[in-house]
């Protein structure tokens, strides 16, 4: 049988649930059966108790006050219904050592569900001459360098000790707390890459490795099945 993953979505202008199709496109291309969970949603035991697996997506900054600090000017638009519901979902899959994927702002969510603490706006938080991580370019093609961990799982994906990614932030992971490692940086130092020691699989990029699949990115992909043939495993 095909696994079941829960994509988290947004709530856009209009106040319609809203996910970008490249997630879910990912997760039919690698073999998984996509269900979106619209904001708001409080049986938050009970979706994990069906579910097979949870990606955690893209969006909104990540609110400061759930890592203990006050929101500074730079901050972006945060989505706290958001963060309650993403934050409750994290928790519950690393309890249940249910596979976690996380993908830039679900990357952030990740590393603060387990303690660890965000940059708010890495251009006046990050000290010395940064990368752009904004990208002006489309965000189907790569535009800097990630240096991949070795004997990690993203190496096993990677093409090789170095990858190129797209970069579409502004905030970035800070602090990363046990069982988190850092596996992936930007030649700039930011974090790009984390994954838990201690879960089957529990893995986070700051890149969007659900719209570089849309060039048959092999890094991107092999991300994609690996994390889905996580979730097939009892
Ligand atoms: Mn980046």
């Amino acid at each position: 049988m095909k696994p079941i993953i829960g994509i988290t979505s947004d709530i856009d202008e209009n106040g319609d649930t809203f996910l970008l199709a490249d997630y879910s496109r990912a997760i039919l291309r690698a073999g998984g059966l996509p269900v979106v969970l619209p904001t708001g949603l409080e049986d938050i035991e009970e979706i994990c108790n069906r579910i097979d697996g949870l990606l955690l997506t893209g969006g909104e900054d990540v609110n400061p006050l759930l890592f203990g600090e006050e929101p500074k000017r730079e901050l972006g638009k945060i989505a706290p219904e958001r963060d309650t519901m993403e934050m409750a979902l994290a928790k519950s899959a690393l309890a249940k050592d249910m596979p976690v994927f996380g993908i830039c702002r679900g990357h952030q969510i990740l590393t603060v569900s387990l303690g660890g603490t965000i940059y708010q706006h890495i251009y006046s938080d990050v000290e010395g001459p940064l990368l752009q991580h904004k990208q002006q370019a489309d965000r189907n093609y790569p535009t800097h360098t990630v240096e991949v961990e070795e004997g990690s799982r993203l190496a096993e994906y990677a093409e090789g000790k170095e990858i190129l990614v797209n970069s579409l932030h502004h905030q970035a992971v800070h602090d990363v707390r046990k069982p988190l490692v850092v596996t992936g940086r930007a030649k700039d130092g930011i974090v790009e890459a984390l994954e838990s020691t201690e879960h089957t699989f529990v893995m986070s990029v700051q890149w969007h490795p659900e719209a570089l699949s849309n060039r048959a990115d092999k890094t991107s992909l092999r991300l994609f099945e690996g994390f889905v043939e996580a979730c097939m495993q009892d």
